[in-house]
C-alpha cells in the first residue's frame, strides 16, 4: 500500500479532550475520529488493527468449540422484560420507539436473547452442551463515558454464551473459555491478572475479570506474585499485621494537643509513629452517621464498610453532624464518649491495637494509652481497611503488591438465572425436564485495542505487537526524487506484498524526518529505509521497538522481515 493513497491523516499536537496515552495516539495516529462523546468511528489504519483483534478473538473462540452467529442490535423491550433488564439497566440502556409506538433498546448486552433462541431450539441433553458467540456492537448510555474506546456509549464486543446440562457442565464450558481467554490475551501481548470477582450481584457462583495491568485502569488490584492471588482492592482481605504491641495497659491519660489535628502533626507533637494512633472519622451511611475507626497510617475502605453494612450511599458525614456528636472541632473525634449514641465499626487491627492514642471528644484534646474493650466498645470489628503493599497475601501469606487494571474480559457462571426466568429447559436422559446451567463470556474488543497501546507505547507513538499491526513494514524511501532509490524501494514492497507481508510503502513527497515520525507514531514493527546506499543495495532496517539501526542487503532485509513476521504470527 502506498502512503500516497492511503486514506490517514495524522496529527503532531495532543488532542486536548483525550487524557490517556492510548486515546490520545488513537487520535493523533488518525486511527479513529469522535462523532459524539463515547462514539468513534474507525479510519483505515486503525480498523485494520482492530480488526486483528477481532480475528485473534474469533480464531480462539472456535478453536475452543463456540459457534459464531449475529444477533441483532435492535431488539424488543418485550426480550428483556421477562428477566427484569427492561426495568434495571435504567438510563443506561438505549431505548427508542417504532412507528407504531412500540418500544425497543439498543442491546447492551445479549443473555437473554441468546437464552431465548436456545430455548427455542434445544430440546434435549442429547443437544448440550452448547456455546455460542458473537463479535457485534453494543450500547450504554455510560455515566461517564471517557478515554476513548476504553469507556464508550457504542463500543463492541466478543459475548458469548455456555448452555449445560449441569453444573458439571457448566464448570467444564467455563474452563474452556477462561482458556481461550488466556491464548487470546497472550496472543495480543497483554500482560494481564486474573482477579477473583465477586459475582454476588448478578446471582453467579463464579466469575474472573482479566486485567491488564496499567496506571490508567479504573480497578484497584491487590494481587500475589508468590501464588497468583489477585482481587479487587475492595474484595482484599487485609489480616492483621503485627505492631509488637506491649502487654501491660496503661491508663488513660488526656493530653492537650492545642491546635493538632492531622495525624502528621500529632505524630510530630507525641513523639510517636502513625501506628501508634487509631483515627474515628464520621460517616453518613444511607442517612445514618457512623463511627469508622483505623490504625493512624490506614485508610478506610468505603466499599467494604458499604458492604458490611448492605449500604448504598456513603459519604463523609457534614462539619455540623460531626461537631454536635462529638462536641468537639473537626479533628478531635474519639470512640470515648460521644455525645449521640451511633454506631462505632472498628477495623480488625484497632481490635489488637494497645496503650493507642484517640480524640478526645473535646476539641484541642486527645486521649492516651486507650484501649478498646476496656475503655470502649465498638458496636462491630471488621475488616473495613484498604489493603497495602506487603500486607500478607490472604492465601500464601506472601507480600501483597497493588496495582490499576483496565479489565479487558469477564467469564461468568451465571447459573440458571437467566434460563430460569426464560424458561430455558430440556428433557434429561430419564425425560424429566430440567433448566438448563449458563455461562457467559465478554471481551471489550476496543478496549483490548486501546489496551494493547497503553501497554505498547513509548514518546514517539505505537509500537504495534507485529500481531495486531495495521502493517507489519514501512519501506521508507529518504528521497521521493531519487529514481535509484525509489525503485529499490518500490521492489522491496513488492516482494514483501508479494510473500504475504502486509507493508507499507512512504511514497510521500516529504522529508525523512517526517516519514519517520508517522512510521512512529502509526507504530508499524519494522522499517526499513532506503537511502545513499541505494545503488549498493544496501539498506537500513530497524524495529520500532528498538533503536538499534542495522545495515543489511537488500535481500537480507526482504528475507529477515518475512521471518519476523511468519514467526511472530
Ligand atoms: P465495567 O465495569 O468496565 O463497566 P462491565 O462489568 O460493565 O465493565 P461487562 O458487562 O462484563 O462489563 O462487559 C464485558 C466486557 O465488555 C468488559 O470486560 C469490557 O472489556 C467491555 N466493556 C464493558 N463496558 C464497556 C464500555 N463502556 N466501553 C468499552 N468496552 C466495554
Ligand atoms: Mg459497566
Amino acid at each position: 500500500m502506498r502512503i500516497s493513497k492511503l486514506f490517514m491523516s495524522t496529527q503532531r499536537e495532543i488532542p486536548s479532550d483525550a487524557e490517556i496515552v492510548s486515546h490520545q495516539l488513537m487520535l493523533r495516529a488518525g486511527l479513529m475520529k469522535k462523532a459524539a462523546s463515547g462514539i468513534y468511528s474507525f479510519m483505515p489504519i486503525g480498523y485494520r488493527a482492530y480488526r486483528k483483534v477481532e480475528n485473534i478473538i474469533r480464531e480462539e473462540m472456535d478453536r475452543s468449540g463456540a459457534q459464531e452467529l449475529i444477533m441483532p442490535a435492535v431488539l424488543p423491550a418485550e426480550v428483556y422484560m421477562s428477566s427484569g433488564r427492561w426495568d434495571k439497566f435504567g438510563p443506561e440502556m438505549f431505548r427508542l420507539q417504532d412507528r407504531g409506538g412500540r418500544q425497543f433498546c439498543l442491546g447492551p448486552t445479549h443473555e437473554e436473547p441468546f437464552t431465548e433462541a436456545v430455548r427455542d431450539s434445544i430440546k434435549s441433553y442429547r443437544q448440550l452442551p452448547v456455546t455460542l458467540y458473537q463479535i457485534q456492537h453494543k450500547y450504554r448510555d455510560e455515566k461517564r463515558p471517557r478515554f476513548g474506546l476504553m469507556r464508550a456509549r457504542e463500543f463492541v464486543m466478543k459475548d458469548a454464551y455456555s448452555f449445560d446440562a449441569d453444573e458439571a457442565g457448566l464448570d467444564a464450558s467455563y474452563d474452556t473459555m477462561y482458556h481461550a481467554y488466556g491464548r487470546i490475551f497472550d496472543r495480543c501481548k497483554l500482560d494481564y491478572i486474573l482477579v477473583h470477582a465477586d459475582s454476588g450481584a448478578m446471582g453467579g457462583s463464579g466469575s474472573q475479570e482479566f486485567m491488564v495491568k496499567s496506571d490508567v485502569g479504573e480497578d484497584a488490584i491487590a494481587y500475589c506474585s508468590a501464588c497468583g492471588y489477585a482481587a479487587n482492592e475492595e474484595k482484599a482481605p487485609c489480616k492483621v499485621t503485627e505492631r509488637g504491641e506491649p502487654e501491660t495497659l496503661l491508663d488513660v491519660t488526656k493530653v492537650h494537643t492545642p491546635g493538632f489535628k492531622t495525624i502528621e502533626q500529632l505524630m510530630q507533637f507525641l513523639g510517636l509513629d502513625s501506628t501508634a494512633f487509631a483515627k474515628t472519622m464520621l460517616y453518613n451511611i444511607d442517612g445514618k452517621n457512623v463511627a469508622v475507626m483505623v490504625r493512624g497510617d490506614r485508610d478506610v475502605n468505603e466499599t467494604k464498610l458499604k458492604n458490611l453494612l448492605d449500604a448504598t450511599e456513603i459519604s463523609l458525614s457534614a462539619f455540623e453532624d460531626v461537631e454536635a456528636i462529638t462536641g468537639a472541632s473537626v479533628g478531635f473525634a474519639g470512640p470515648i464518649g460521644l455525645k449521640q449514641s451511633i454506631m462505632l465499626i472498628a477495623d480488625l487491627e484497632v481490635a489488637a491495637m494497645t496503650n493507642f492514642v484517640v480524640g478526645a471528644n473535646e476539641t484541642d484534646y486527645h486521649l492516651k494509652n486507650v484501649n478498646m474493650l476496656r475503655d470502649f466498645k465498638p458496636t462491630q470489628i471488621a475488616d473495613i481497611r484498604n489493603a497495602v503493599p506487603g500486607d500478607p497475601c490472604p492465601v500464601c501469606s506472601g507480600p501483597l503488591a497493588l496495582c490499576r487494571g483496565i479489565e479487558v474480559g469477564h467469564i461468568f457462571k451465571l447459573g440458571t438465572k437467566y434460563s430460569e426466568a426464560l424458561g430455558a429447559k430440556y428433557l434429561d436422559q430419564t425425560g424429566k425436564e430440567q433448566t438448563m446451567v449458563m455461562g457467559s463470556y465478554g471481551i471489550g474488543v476496543g478496549r483490548t485495542l486501546a489496551a494493547i497501546i497503553e501497554q505498547h507505547h513509548d514518546d514517539n507513538g505505537i509500537i504495534w505487537p507485529m500481531a495486531v499491526a495495521p502493517y507489519q513494514v514501512i519501506v521508507v524511501p529518504t528521497n521521493s526524487t531519487d529514481e535509484t532509490i525509489n525503485e529499490l524501494a518500490t521492489s522491496i514492497h513488492d516482494q514483501l506484498q508479494e510473500k504475504g507481508v502486509e507493508v507499507l510503502l512512504d511514497d510521500r513527497d516529504e522529508r525523512p524526518g517526517v516519514k519517520f515520525k508517522d512510521a512512529d507514531l502509526i507504530g508499524i514493527p519494522i522499517r526499513i529505509t532506503v537511502g545513499r546506499k541505494a545503488q549498493d543495495g544496501v539498506v537500513e532496517f530497524k524495529l520500532r521497538a528498538s533503536s538499534d539501526v542495522r545495515e543489511m542487503t537488500v535481500e537480507g532485509a526482504v528475507s529477515e522481515a518475512i521471518q519476523m513476521v511468519s514467526e511472530a504470527l
